[in-house]
């Protein structure tokens, strides 16, 4: 199992969970609008955006991280770099006004895909509170 899981280009098979939609945007197995990409993340285009840019942030290797209710002290490194690429890509598309950063965690919070992504949201005055 160790020798698939080092195989696996997406790192899907040593987690938990069944690998998602984001395991073949990763490995490039069906095509994303990339904006951004190093070689622990990957941010590419919302394909049903909420704002005029829309894009999602996620880990290359999910490392357990099917949600963020997921994560432990481990992580930390993991999730400030997630911060840090989300920041620097939102102003490389020109959200020097403001955006925002959402989570979606599990049923109540509206989570569809199973691999930890963060959704940042700008190009028009936004409203809070969220749905
Ligand atoms: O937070 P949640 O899990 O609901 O968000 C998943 C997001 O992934 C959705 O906004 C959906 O539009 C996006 N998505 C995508 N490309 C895919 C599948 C889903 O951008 N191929």
């Amino acid at each position: 199992a160790a020798k698939d899981a080092a195989a696996s280009g997406a790192g899907a098979a040593a987690d938990q969970g069944a690998p998602t939609i984001f395991d073949k945007i990763i490995s490039k197995q069906i095509p994303a609008n990339i904006i951004y990409e190093d070689d622990t993340a990957l941010a590419f285009r919302d394909i049903n955006p909420q704002a005029p840019v829309h894009f999602l942030v996620i880990p290359k290797h999910r490392n357990g991280l099917t949600q963020l209710s997921k994560s432990n002290e481990g992580h930390e490194q993991l999730l400030g770099h997630l911060l840090v690429v989300a920041s620097k890509v939102a102003l490389q598309e020109g959200l020097s006004d403001g955006f925002r950063v959402v989570i979606n965690d599990g049923v109540n919070g509206c989570q569809s895909v199973y691999h930890l992504h963060l959704h940042i949201l700008g190009g028009r005055q936004l409203t809070w509170p969220p749905g």
